[in-house]
């Protein structure tokens, strides 16, 4: 299954941040939209980072609570991996284990059209090991 499919049926709607904003922000939308990480983008809205809850856990244990007063950008990601909408499960799957993050964000043409997440990757790894146990015993049962 390829990206463009997942984005088809999970939409193209990804939460952003500035790298102006605080990490309190960040989590305040982190916890009303039930997310794990937010993209920060630039005012032209191209990709300039990513910050995870990880990033703000670890910043929090290193200078504690006064970290939420703290921008984005001092504790964001900014060298971002990225998918294309071309590319299979297989292949986000293994990104996403080499680089040791759970998010990849998707850009098309320099310009970002989804957020795949490893639950999104999962989702999809299970239904098609149910498609293929059920095709395994339709052709058991004759
Ligand atoms: P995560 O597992 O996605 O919560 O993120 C773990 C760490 O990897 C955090 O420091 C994130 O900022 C970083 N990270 C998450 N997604 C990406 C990505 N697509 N490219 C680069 N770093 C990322």
């Amino acid at each position: 299954m390829s990206v463009s499919l997942i984005l088809a049926q999970k939409g193209n709607d990804v939460v952003t941040v500035t790298s102006q904003s605080t990490l309190a922000d960040a989590v305040d939308i982190l916890a009303m939209r039930k997310i794990g990480a937010v993209v920060v983008v630039n005012k032209d809205k191209t990709v300039c980072g990513i910050l995870s809850e990880r990033d703000i856990v670890r910043q929090i244990a290193e200078t504690g609570a006064e970290a939420l007063q703290e921008s984005v950008s001092h504790c964001m990601t900014s060298k971002v991996v990225s998918c294309d909408t071309s590319e299979t499960i297989d292949g986000l799957m293994e990104k996403m284990t080499t680089g040791r993050f759970r998010h990849l964000p998707v850009i098309e043409n320099g310009e970002l059209v989804g957020l795949i997440s490893i639950g999104d990757v999962v989702k999809r790894k299970i239904e098609q090991a149910e498609r293929d146990a059920d095709e395994m015993k339709r052709y058991i049962a004759g």
